[in-house]
């Protein structure tokens, strides 16, 4: 099941840096850096503001920007949202949905995150829906069973139409930003027993098509371990993926 070639995914999470002229300073250096690499798809996850100058700065280019969240409805009384046909309309393809600092500080839930995964899907953008577990969670060995929950509450609704349409990101929220990645190894048990999930959920060829990415301290020097697991479909990369070079660089390690 797992065999299935795939293609990969190199995304970077923004988080909340980089303005307007940083953003198109960080393109200048980066897309002549990457303009050799066909073989994956690269995704970039600015801050809201910073959206439409990313844009710009990668037309022409392979590089698809994403938003780093959005919301299920289509307009409104909602402040300080922003809806995904206002995300098509800014120029952006994808959008991260159910990050875990979303889910930490900002009361992102399973249900939530499920909605704003129908919505974008019903506007053609691509989710990349996040899910992990906590470190006391895996030091209680409940991983799979946290992984399991997220996945059938976040995504198990779907139609298998719209499922074959998304992406997830296992990101073990002890490994973000922490300098602690998991090991390849413990990141690809978990990527099979997702698709394991996703087997179950819909069917073996769903869960064979299915593209996981994984995300914590992802750095160019542990690029190379985790590529070699042929779970791991691609990568979610925050800190590292600020800098142009160190980001390039796990670009085209994973793709040699
Ligand atoms: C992230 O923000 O999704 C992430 C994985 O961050 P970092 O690479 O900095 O751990």
């Amino acid at each position: 099941m797992s065999q299935q070639k795939r293609r990969r995914v190199i995304a970077g999470n923004w988080k909340m840096f980089k303005n307007q002229a940083d953003t198109r300073a960080f393109f200048s250096a980066f897309n002549p850096l990457v303009a050799s690499v066909q073989d994956c798809d690269i995704v970039i996850a600015p801050t809201f503001t910073s959206l439409s100058a990313a844009v710009e700065a990668a037309k022409g280019t392979h590089i698809a920007i994403s938003a780093q969240d959005v919301y299920w409805e289509k307009e409104g009384a909602f402040t300080g949202e922003i809806s995904t046909a206002m995300l098509v309309e800014a120029g952006c393809r994808y959008t991260l949905i159910g990050h875990s600092e979303r889910r930490q500080f900002f009361g992102e839930t399973n249900e939530t995150v499920f909605k704003k995964t129908k919505a974008a899907l019903a506007a053609g953008l691509i989710p990349i829906v996040c899910i992990g577990e906590m470190l006391a969670y895996r030091e209680a060995g409940r991983t799979e069973n946290i992984c399991q929950t997220q996945f059938h509450g976040s995504v198990g609704a779907l139609t298998p139409e719209e499922f074959s349409r998304i992406l997830i990101a296992y990101e073990p929220v002890w490994a973000i930003g922490t300098g602690r990645t998991a090991t390849p190894e413990i990141a690809s048990a978990v990527h099979k027993f997702v698709r394991h999930c996703a087997a179950e959920m819909f069917d073996a060829g769903h869960a064979a098509a299915l593209r996981i990415l994984y995300g914590g301290s992802v750095k160019p020097d542990n690029i190379q371990g985790l590529m070699a697991q042929v779970e791991l479909d691609g990568v979610l990369v925050g800190g590292a993926s600020l800098d142009p070079n160190s980001f390039a660089k796990i670009v085209k390690d994973w793709t040699r």
